[in-house]
């Protein structure tokens, strides 16, 4: 398999761009080599500009559930582009994305939409300080919420894959109302609250994704729930990456839990820049034009991204692909667990619904620290062997891998098989 375009384009995006990428989790910083290039894709596979292909688990880390190009989204976003693309003001089909995501969120009278996740978690986190009137946020190490200053502390995602432990350039300031605490760890939220009494709420991903897929435990959520209602505390839900992934709408329905505020974003943009938070009536009118939380966007509520939102859902809703992905991701974890058995690698599997991932570790992997346990250099020998076995991984032991619902019966024996080389590989690393 060659990259010789790919390595050109590297070495001449270098020059204008920085590392060549516009987001460093598209990097090979942690798996060594150069970024791949991308030509196309169509279905279930990704073509780089070299030609090859592969089957596609990164899926645009997420958003891409329905597989690339489907071909009523693209559909409805060239009927949506002979219209215009962009009006600063209103139209017919942001009620109707709007309608459809509330009506899939138990918890959720009015929305507002926005251009990413990290916009929807900082609108969230606003709108949960003004109705409130309280000040400090607590979040889980590991949980990765955006970009926004204040959250970017034991981040998980692209920090943890570059072992960063926070970003410079943001003041002590902007993260004094910030406190963490430990992933499936309740008493780690009751100890700041015994200490702090000004708490606006608590933001978590419901199932965590960007320091791999670790799974909530037992009743944690639930009783996080409680214990937030008994302080009058809000529980923000951030299922930018979660939503629409393991059922339609969120994971807060499967888990038993409901949020006070709902972030989403990814799968909601069918691949075009879109976010969103929302909540019952009574915490949206905070935010104006209704209530003195100010938000807004240029480009929020674009027509064509829009169109692709409507079209994913509406075919998603349609296609209900919850139980294949939940069958794909056994046979997956399966395959893992048995190559890595049959060639003596330490691995821990987790999954929820189409969200998947190894790690090399011999311990169960609930938090953060459990996370990083594993062993990186594994990761990267298995990751090339997936590459040259046509399948394309997230570049970083702390992602997730995505299920599309474009995947076909040949698409899974191919990645079992690539799996089971992979392992090999890693296996023969080790000797
Ligand atoms: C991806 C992600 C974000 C950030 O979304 P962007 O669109 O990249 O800004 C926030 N929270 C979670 C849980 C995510 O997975």
């Amino acid at each position: 398999m060659e990259f010789k375009k790919s390595h050109k384009l590297y070495n001449k995006g270098l020059v204008n761009l920085v590392g060549a990428v516009n987001s460093p989790v598209r990097a090979f910083a942690s798996v060594g080599g150069n970024p791949l290039f991308i030509e196309k894709a169509k279905g279930s596979k990704i073509k780089d500009v070299d030609g090859n292909s592969f089957i596609d688990l990164v899926l645009s880390y997420g958003p891409m559930i329905l597989g690339h190009r489907h071909p009523k989204v693209q559909k409805a976003i060239t009927k949506a582009l002979k219209n215009g693309y962009s009006f600063g003001a209103s139209t017919a089909n942001e009620i109707k994305l709007a309608k459809i995501v509330c009506d899939a969120f138990p918890g959720m009278d009015k929305v507002r939409f926005v251009n990413s996740g990290t916009e929807a978690v900082l609108s969230g986190i606003r709108l949960a300080r003004a109705y409130t009137g309280k000040d400090k946020i607590i979040k889980f190490a590991g949980c990765y919420h955006g970009h926004q200053d204040s959250l970017l502390v034991a981040a998980g995602s692209g920090l943890a894959t570059l072992s960063l432990p926070g970003s410079k350039g943001v003041p002590e300031g902007a993260v004094k109302n910030t406190l963490i605490a430990n992933y499936n760890d309740l008493d780690s939220v009751k100890a700041h609250f015994e200490k702090h009494d000004d708490i606006a709420g608590v933001i978590l991903e419901p199932v965590a994704g960007n320091m791999g897929v670790v799974i909530p435990q037992d009743d944690f959520l639930k009783e996080l729930k409680a214990f937030l209602e008994s302080k009058g505390a809000l529980l923000i839900v951030d299922e930018v990456m979660t939503g629409f992934r393991s059922k339609f709408g969120g994971a807060q329905e499967l888990l038993g839990v409901e949020a006070d505020i709902t972030c989403l974003g990814k799968v909601i943009g069918g691949g075009f820049p879109v976010g969103a938070y929302g909540a019952r009536n009574e915490i949206m009118e905070n935010v104006a034009p209704l209530g003195g939380m100010y938000q807004a966007g240029t480009l929020s509520g674009n027509p064509i991204a829009m169109a692709a939102g409507i079209s994913t859902l509406t075919e998603l809703k349609k296609q209900n692909p919850y139980e294949f992905f939940d069958k794909v991701a056994a046979i997956i974890e399966r395959s893992l667990l048995t190559s890595a058995q049959k060639y003596g690698v330490e691995l821990t599997v987790n999954r929820f619904g189409s969200m998947i991932n190894p790690f090399f570790t011999s311990k169960h992997v609930t938090n953060f620290e459990e996370a990083q346990s594993s062993d990186t250099k594994k990761f990267a020998v298995f990751f090339w062997e997936m590459i040259k076995n046509g399948v394309f991984l997230p570049p970083s032991q702390f992602e997730a891998w995505f299920l599309s619902s474009a995947l076909s019966s040949k698409d899974i024996e191919k990645i079992k098989k690539a799996i089971d080389n992979s392992m090999e590989a890693v296996s023969k690393m080790e000797a």
